[in-house]
């Protein structure tokens, strides 16, 4: 069983080895992004409350959040393990976090601590394209599609996050450095965390998040 965290700034690149980690464990990404994303999209009351909160580059109240992780947990198809991709992102959901896996008699194993400078996040975050249809992820520079601002699965025209335009990035990353930095330090008094530098390519990031896990 491998219950992950992969902890880091938006734009590190935690969706991306989440992505990964999923075909080399066969265990599933939880990803709070995502799932608000998707109650956006689709208009459920958590969703419209949750839009003004992330277009802004805001956080949505733990309880929203710690609601979701936990109604997410006891699914089956997390029974072998799981990877937390941006939750937790503030130390009350951490304590959550650590109560509702306690209640299921689990525990975290590895808290994966995913690094690079501003200027890099900046650049990675501003150059983002997404598909509204198939959820697939593009860079204008570091992935770009085959055809400028068209998906390569299944065709649909790309489109930037709100939540990624320079200004709300700007935010976003002031929350995390006030917010969610602090979980470094937090899962670090406990031993978990590993520090991993999320520069470089994305197998070598990779690799060296499996001799993490592994050491
Ligand atoms: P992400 O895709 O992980 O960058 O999340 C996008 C947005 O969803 C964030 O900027 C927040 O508004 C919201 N969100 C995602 N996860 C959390 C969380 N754990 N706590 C609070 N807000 C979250």
């Amino acid at each position: 069983m491998t219950n992950l965290i992969l902890l880091g700034p938006p734009g590190v690149g935690k969706g991306t080895q989440a992505k990964l980690l999923i075909e080399k464990f066969g265990i599933p990404q939880i990803s709070t992004g995502d799932i608000l994303r998707a109650a956006v999209k689709e208009q459920t009351p958590m969703g419209v409350k949750a839009k003004g909160y992330m277009d802004a580059g805001a956080l949505v109240p733990d309880a929203v959040v710690i609601g979701i992780v936990e109604e997410r947990l006891a699914q089956a198809d997390c029974q072998k393990g799981f990877i937390l991709d941006g939750f937790p992102r503030t130390v009350a959901q951490a304590d959550a976090l650590g109560q509702v896996l306690s209640g299921l008699d689990r525990c975290v194993d590895h808290v994966i601590s995913l690094a690079v400078d501003k200027a890099e996040l900046l650049k990675r975050l501003t150059g983002r394209r997404a598909c509204p249809k198939c959820g697939a992820v593009f860079h204008i520079d570091y992935a770009p599609p085959k055809v400028a601002g068209i998906c390569d699965s299944c065709q649909t025209e790309l489109f930037q996050r709100e939540d990624d335009k320079e200004a709300t990035i700007l935010h976003r990353l002031a929350v995390y450095e006030e917010q969610t930095a602090p979980l470094i330090a937090y899962y670090e008094s406990c031993g978990l965390l590993r520090s991993v530098n999320g520069l470089g390519t994305v197998d070598g990031v990779q690799t060296e998040i499996l001799s993490a896990i592994q050491a």
